[in-house]
């Protein structure tokens, strides 16, 4: 490095650190629902940013996997893909409302799977062509956990299915209004 490209290096380094921060305050819509699933409104409030390795401590290897390096766990294995209870599915990694129970059905998948989001803030689509064919990724709007994929072949009446993983999400049992 030349004696100008060092001094160019350091006048723009205490600004970088300056400016870094500031981009991780990036804001998203959230809606926030009640223990009961009635719905709260919607807010701005500041994405969850976290560090690769306080995730990894934070989470299980497998919530790890899958909510961090879009994993996907064995079908048949997770806690909730057979799972009948009254309640609502919130994000392992920062507890945002995902789903509703009202919405989940019978896939024959062995992945936990619903026709419709709890609302449509809350989660974030994009395309996945890390696969043999495109598929339609699906993420957790506050704190970006992938979640699983969107399919076209759900029930009706949104002829959706959110094919999701267990390990990254939370089941809460419904409480009484
Ligand atoms: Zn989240």
């Amino acid at each position: 490095m030349t004696r100008r490209k060092l001094l160019a290096t350091a006048t723009i380094a205490p600004f970088l650190f300056l400016v870094l921060p500031a981009a991780a305050e990036e804001t998203v819509l959230v809606t926030a629902f009640s223990p009961s699933g009635r719905r709260l409104g919607t807010e701005r409030v500041a994405k969850v940013v976290r560090p690769d390795a306080e995730w990894r401590r934070m989470l299980s290897p497998i919530a790890y996997e899958v909510t961090r390096q879009a994993g996907t766990e064995r079908a048949f294995t997770g806690s909730t893909w057979d799972n009948h209870a009254d309640g609502l599915y919130r994000c392992i990694c920062c507890d945002t409302a995902l789903f509703d129970s009202h919405t989940k059905f019978e896939s024959g998948t062995g992945w936990p799977s619903f026709w419709r989001p709890i609302a449509s803030t809350n989660v974030v689509q994009h395309d996945d062509r890390s696969w043999i064919e495109d598929r339609t990724a699906v993420s957790c709007a506050l704190c970006d956990a992938h979640l699983g994929h969107v399919f076209n072949d759900g029930p009706q009446p949104t002829g959706l299915r959110y094919c999701m993983n267990s390990a990254a999400m939370r089941f809460v049992a419904r409480a009484a209004a």
